[in-house]
């Protein structure tokens, strides 16, 4: 179900304190430590996959259907101009934490930042 050694797993069980933004019995939502954008968040699986692979079918069903509720709030509180929405699988394609996530990273006009996996 977690992992001891896995820093989100903890995170996700309230175990280490964060910013957390939504949570339900399944999944916890929480500003990221290191924002690329004002309101970056990460959901995470409250049960460990390390990707998308191990991911179960059951929070592969409820994960995009948290990713439009917390970032149809996201939109309204932050009145950003838009949003990428991303999960990285595998170091080379950028994932540094290896228990899956959704990136929601809020966006704005000119802010200029460049989200290096964005494809093209
Ligand atoms: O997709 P990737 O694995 O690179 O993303 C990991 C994300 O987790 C980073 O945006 C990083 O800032 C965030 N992080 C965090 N809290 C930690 C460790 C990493 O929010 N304790």
């Amino acid at each position: 179900m977690s992992d001891s050694n896995c820093i989100f797993c903890k995170i996700a069980a309230g175990e280490i304190p964060s910013k957390t933004l939504y949570e339900d019995d399944s999944f916890r939502v929480i500003l990221d430590i290191s924002p690329a954008s004002k309101g970056h968040a990460i959901i995470l699986p409250k049960k460990h996959a390390a990707n998308v692979y191990e991911l179960s079918e059951e929070d592969a069903s409820k994960i995009f259907v948290v990713a439009k509720k917390v970032a149809t709030a996201m939109q309204k509180v932050l009145q950003c101009d838009g949003m990428n929405i991303l999960q990285n699988n595998g170091e080379v394609a950028g994932q540094s934490v290896f228990h899956l996530h959704v990136h929601l990273i809020p966006r704005y006009k000119d802010d200029k930042l460049t989200i290096k996996w964005t494809p093209g």
